[in-house]
C-alpha cells in the first residue's frame, strides 16, 4: 500500500463534498478482510460509521472497538439462525430481506437483551431470485412487517447494483422502491446504495448511505 487509509478517506470525502450538493450523506467504510487496526486508524482520523458483511468477523471487530463509540452497520446477507447474534452488536441492519428474518430477530428467551435496531429492507435488483434481497413485489409486505416490529425501526431500503447492468439504471429503479416505502412510512427515507465503483451513480439517484470498501481501505490486507 502506497497511501495510508486515512489519506484515502480524506481524498474520498473531498470528492464526495464536490458531488453531494449539500445533501447529508453517510459514508459507511466497509472494512471486511482488513484488520481491526485499520478501523482504529480511520476512527482516529474522525470516522464513525463502519460496515462488515460477515458474522463472526463483524462481531470481533465491533467487540474490539467498543471503547470508540462507533456505529456498526451489518451489510452482508443475514442468516436467520445468526440474526439475533448479529443484532447484539450491529446498530444498523442493511439486509432485511424476509419476514422470517424479522421473526427470528423477535425471538429468543424472555429477559434477553433486545436492542431496537435500525433496519433497511434489501431489495433484489436482479432477475435472479437467488440473489439477496426481497423481490420488488414483496416490498410493501416486508416493509410493513418491519415497521410493525418492536425489534426494528424501519429506516428505508438497501440494494447492490447487479453485474452487467448500467448502475444508474438499477439505482433509478431503487429510487422508485424507496418512494414506495416512504409512502408507508415517511420517516423511512434512507437509501443505502453505492460502493467504490458506482457511488456517484447512487448519489445521483438519492443514496443517503454509501458503502465504501476498497476506495478507502485499499485492497484486502489479510485472509478471505
Ligand atoms: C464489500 C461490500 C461493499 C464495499 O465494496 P467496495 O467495492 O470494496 O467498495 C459494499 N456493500 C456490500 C454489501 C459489500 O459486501
Amino acid at each position: 500500500m502506497t497511501e495510508a487509509p486515512a489519506a484515502r478517506l480524506a481524498a474520498f470525502l473531498e470528492q464526495l463534498e464536490d458531488a453531494r450538493r449539500a445533501r447529508d450523506v453517510t459514508v459507511v467504510v466497509v472494512t471486511k478482510f482488513h484488520p481491526v487496526e485499520l478501523v482504529r486508524e480511520l476512527a482516529a482520523a474522525g470516522h464513525r460509521h463502519f460496515g462488515e458483511n460477515r458474522h463472526p468477523e463483524a462481531r470481533d471487530k465491533a467487540e474490539a472497538t467498543t471503547d470508540l463509540g462507533l456505529v456498526w452497520h451489518f451489510v452482508g446477507q443475514l442468516q436467520r439462525k445468526k440474526a439475533r447474534q448479529v443484532a447484539r452488536y450491529a446498530d444498523v441492519l442493511h439486509s432485511i430481506d424476509a419476514i422470517e428474518l424479522v421473526e427470528a430477530l423477535e425471538g429468543g428467551e424472555p429477559g434477553d437483551e433486545r436492542p431496537v435496531r435500525d433496519a433497511l429492507v434489501q431489495v433484489n435488483l436482479t432477475d435472479d431470485p437467488a440473489r439477496g434481497g426481497v423481490e420488488p413485489t414483496g416490498l410493501e409486505a416486508l416493509a410493513e412487517r418491519v415497521a410493525a416490529s418492536e425489534a426494528l425501526r424501519l429506516r428505508g431500503v438497501m440494494a447492490v447494483a447487479p453485474l452487467g447492468e448500467e448502475p444508474g439504471r438499477a439505482f433509478e429503479r431503487l429510487a422508485t422502491y424507496a418512494e414506495r416505502v416512504r409512502r408507508l412510512d415517511a420517516s423511512a427515507d434512507w437509501i443505502s446504495a453505492g460502493m467504490s465503483a458506482d457511488w456517484r451513480e447512487a448519489l445521483e439517484h438519492g443514496a443517503t448511505h454509501l458503502r465504501i470498501g476498497t476506495a478507502i481501505t485499499g485492497n484486502r490486507a489479510v485472509g478471505g
